[in-house]
């Protein structure tokens, strides 16, 4: 997603590689294990991650699917949400969001966010609630958690479920509470990008709800609730042996890297004190996981193309608001006022920011983003 210049950035918006290289080993006898035990779909590294998985996050159950936006979309199946429902999410997040609402047969209602913190405006959540709303999907978006007390008191006014996008929201918390336990379901993604990825494609849902953890258990894998007995219809949709099993080696690190990850965003905030380009408020009442280190230029091409001459990559998350991709702008209920998404999404600038990151680089970052800003 970076400018591309021919030559190599000295910093790279991102290196999955040194996610490997990192810990090698591990990983070489993590398949090894898998490829001698002969079971490779729900066995039981599959069921060991979902039990260390729903420990880490303090809660009840998790369930492994395939991916994000399958846990997204059996969350809401697993609710009965689906043909004539509306959901509510917010216009700033990424496609899979809406996409996993419109594959449960349901209608994706956008609101508007709040232009410093990027996360859903409550407000606006509010005055887009109809007769046909079920639920609202917050997204923990770039890592910071929304405001969940404000959203779950305005759903439990409606009767709406809560359904949590925590895709880039892995180890944050809000008020003390990890990401992913406000709601009916948390939602998670272990694609290689993510603050805890895998080498594939992988998902998880976690809920303190035993019968909806049943549910989706039936749902990942064709409705099935014992072998040839069908209670639901359902999708394939399960966590891999393979996977389970690096992302049971990897859990463990994952407080580490965000940690790591909070040391470089505060490098970065500030060297970009006094700059006119603001990185997103990091709110006081929460943790951030720093998933994506996003910052507001109000000159982003000139600052992106400063940045690239020092060397550093830079991405932007999302140049679009949800409502401008036509096939699925197309499929939203009403125009509505979704100003601020509009706003951020012409200003939005992502710095590179991961755990493999060298303090050099780190560094480098910082110096040139603090001159990008101010030349
Ligand atoms: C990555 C992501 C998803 C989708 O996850 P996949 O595993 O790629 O399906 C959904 N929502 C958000 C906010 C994401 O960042």
């Amino acid at each position: 997603m970076g400018i591309t210049t021919g030559a190599e950035p000295r910093v790279p918006f991102g290196d999955l590689s040194r996610s490997v290289d990192e810990m090698r080993d591990d990983i070489d006898t993590a398949m090894t294990e898998v490829l001698e035990s002969g079971r490779f779909i729900l066995g039981d590294q599959c069921e060991a991650f979902e039990t260390e998985f729903a420990a880490c996050q303090g809660y009840g159950h998790a369930v492994g699917v395939a991916s994000g936006t399958d846990a997204l979309e059996l969350a809401l199946r697993a609710l009965e949400i689906g043909l004539g429902d509306e959901v509510i999410t917010q216009a700033n997040t990424c496609v899979p969001t809406i996409a996993a609402i419109l594959r449960a047969g349901a209608t994706p209602v956008l609101c508007d966010v709040d232009p410093e913190s990027a996360t859903l405006d409550v407000d606006s959540l509010a005055s887009v609630i109809g007769p046909a709303t079920r639920a609202v999907i917050p997204v923990h978006l770039y890592g910071q958690c929304a405001d969940m007390a404000g959203i779950r008191s305005i759903a439990d006014r409606h009767g709406l479920a809560v359904v949590e996008d925590c895709a880039q929201a892995n180890g944050a918390e809000f008020r003390g509470r990890p990401a992913g336990t406000f709601g009916a379901m948390g939602c998670f993604s272990f694609y290689p990008t993510k603050n805890l990825g895998g080498l594939g494609d992988g998902g998880a849902v976690v809920t303190r709800d035993r019968a909806l953890a049943e549910r989706l258990r039936w749902l990942r894998q064709y409705g099935q609730a014992t072998r040839d007995h069908y209670v639901m219809i359902g999708v394939n949709s399960r966590l891999d042996e393979l996977q389970a099993a690096v992302l049971r080696r990897r859990l463990p690190r994952l407080e580490g890297w965000n940690k790591r990850r909070a040391q470089i965003a505060s490098a970065y905030e500030e060297a970009l004190d006094d700059t006119p380009v603001r990185p997103l408020l990091a709110l006081p009442d929460r943790r951030h996981a720093f998933h994506l280190y996003v910052v507001r230029a109000p000159n982003r091409k000139e600052f992106r193309t400063r940045l690239e001459r020092r060397g550093v990559e830079t991405a932007v998350h999302y140049p679009k608001p949800l409502h401008a991709h036509r096939p699925y702008g197309e499929l939203l209920r009403a125009p509505m006022s979704l100003a601020n998404a509009e706003r951020l999404a012409e200003t939005v600038v992502s710095l590179p920011l991961y755990p493999g990151l060298t303090d050099e680089e780190a560094q480098t970052v910082a110096t040139a983003a603090r001159e990008s800003a101010l030349s």
